[in-house]
């Protein structure tokens, strides 16, 4: 029992520190926040909520840099029963004006500095009342946190009630809020906790931003519910980390922390006493993998999982993690690969569209129910848009996006081959393969390669004898740089809009 007992997820979560109050929560700089301090301010929060009208089911809206507090609002939210709604703090005002228009929050919290021009944005959305809060814990969201009495009592929310919306990165088209349950975060949690084995001695470093599902429902989810402590920082700082691994246990990171650690001089040092690192968010290269392992004797567990579904799938915890791989389901989970256009099921060993079921799937798209009708079958089945194949032994390869799919003169071309025999070129440090418009065969491939060495012609003798002439790029440019969004993706779209008349 814990007095949030009649809340399906506030009690989950708090079940880990029950009879360890004391016990650090958050570690920042040189001080720390217990579990009594964190839900002492999340209750003050959920009466300032409260006090400003939200009612069961209201939205409250978020766009703020990553602060400590922001943990405290999503529990507070999670207590009053109001449904979470974190935005990318790099979104503009016009994105904004989109996200408020669409959910319609009762409440929205800015960063101060963007207050004069997000008030009006909330103004012209209706939205009854706007507070701040900096990355520096200030604003006027803490001031009357602080003003405020704990002994908040929990409304009741049972497993099926929502408990957040996080929006899709929507690089295609409009941004979906997908609406995500109590019993959907609660049951990934406790699946990802059991996997990972954590323990309330578990020291997690959290420099994951907290408006995403990697950083807000893996990292703090699990944290909270084993009763573990997590070193905050308020973004990645790969000298921050290397200095807090000696008094941490995890790491969570997106690839291009681990790409970035690489670099490291005092790397294999300062991870001697960790006892796992995960990536996920996008692909992990086989390279990295490989590279983290010799230089530091310990294997990278990659996972999968998206918005839409919380986590997947999972490399083993205890057994092979095996490279380029993102394991096996989660327990409860099922996961089915099918042809893309039949929905029948495929053989392992096939490419094909990637569909789960479980209790970790969100409920389906906030205000659009033609959308959540195509992606959600009815016998519970989400087609994720990633193609996968299972291997023989089981374990899942994500092989791209549906979306990113090249079809040349009728021709199906999976960009992820044709990257991994670039990526395997001495010389190539990453490559995005895509599909551009091309007068005679509908579309054809692009590749954007970076390379310190090579030249494009370098590339495409290497690719001749090695793969059929329609798979081969039709241009190879050299780049400094892929596009990435905050969570480590390459923007293919980004891509695709670059070079669309390249080839025409
Ligand atoms: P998001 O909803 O922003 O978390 O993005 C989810 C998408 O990220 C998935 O549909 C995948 O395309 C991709 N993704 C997540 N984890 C992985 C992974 N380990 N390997 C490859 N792609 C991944």
């Amino acid at each position: 029992m814990t007095k949030y007992s009649n809340n399906f997820l506030a009690h989950a979560l708090r079940l880990g520190s029950v009879g360890r109050e004391d016990a650090p929560f958050l570690f920042f700089g040189d001080e720390f926040q217990s579990y009594a301090d964190f839900f002492e301010n999340a209750e003050k929060l959920a009466s300032v909520l409260v006090e400003h009208g939200i009612q069961p089911g209201d939205r409250v809206a978020v766009q703020v840099p990553k602060a400590r507090a922001m943990l405290e609002l999503y529990f507070a939210t999670v207590l009053a029963g109001a449904v979470f709604l974190p935005l990318n703090p790099a979104y503009t005002g016009h994105e904004v004006s989109y996200f408020l228009n669409d959910a319609t929050p009762t409440i929205f919290i800015c960063d101060p500095k963007k207050l004069d021009d997000l008030q009006k944005i909330a103004d012209l959305a209706r939205v009854a009342s706007v507070l701040t809060l900096a990355a520096d814990e200030s604003g006027s969201l803490t001031r009357k946190r602080d003003a405020s009495q704990a002994g908040f009592i929990a409304i009741t929310r049972r497993a099926d009630d929502l408990a957040a919306i996080l929006y899709t990165s929507g690089t295609t088209g409009r941004s979906k809020g997908a609406m995500l349950t109590h019993g959907a975060l609660a049951s990934n949690s406790e699946a990802l906790l059991e996997c990972w084995d954590f323990t309330p001695s578990d020291v997690l470093i959290h420099a994951l931003p907290i408006f995403h599902t990697h950083g807000l429902f893996v990292a703090t989810n699990i944290s909270l519910m084993s009763g573990s402590a997590c070193i905050f920082m308020n973004g990645f700082d790969a000298d921050a980390i290397i200095d807090a691994m000696p008094k941490a246990t995890v790491l969570m990171g997106v690839p291009t922390f681990y790409v970035r650690l690489l670099e490291q001089k005092l790397l294999a040092h300062a991870t001697n006493g960790m006892r796992l690192f995960v990536s996920g968010s996008a692909p992990l290269l086989r390279e990295t993998h490989e590279r983290w392992s010799k230089i530091t004797g310990h294997a990278i567990l990659e996972r999968y999982g998206m918005t839409e579904t919380n986590m997947n799938a999972t490399n083993p915890y205890v057994g092979e993690r095996r490279p380029g791989t993102v394991g096996f389901a989660l327990p409860g989970v099922e996961l089915k690969i099918c042809n893309p256009v039949t929905g029948e099921l495929l053989e392992n060993g096939e490419v094909g569209v990637l569909e789960v079921r479980g209790p970790n799937l969100f409920q389906g798209y906030w205000n659009m129910p033609e959308k959540t009708a195509e992606e959600l079958r009815a016998n519970g089945f989400f087609i994720t848009g990633d193609l996968g194949m299972i291997d023989d032994d089981g374990y899942l390869h994500i092989v791209g996006r549906g979306k990113d799919l090249i079809i040349s003169g009728g021709l199906n071309i999976y960009p992820k081959e044709v990257e991994t025999l670039i990526d395997d070129l001495d010389g190539v440090i990453e490559s995005a393969v895509v599909g551009v418009p091309h007068s005679d065969f509908g579309e054809a491939v692009v590749a954007v390669v970076v390379s310190k060495t090579l030249r494009s012609t370098d590339v495409m003798d290497a690719l001749a004898g090695n793969i059929a002439r329609y798979k081969q790029p039709k241009k190879v440019l050299i780049v400094e740089a892929l596009p990435r969004n905050t969570m480590g993706k390459v923007q293919k779209a980004e891509l695709r809009s670059r070079y669309k008349d390249i080839l025409l």
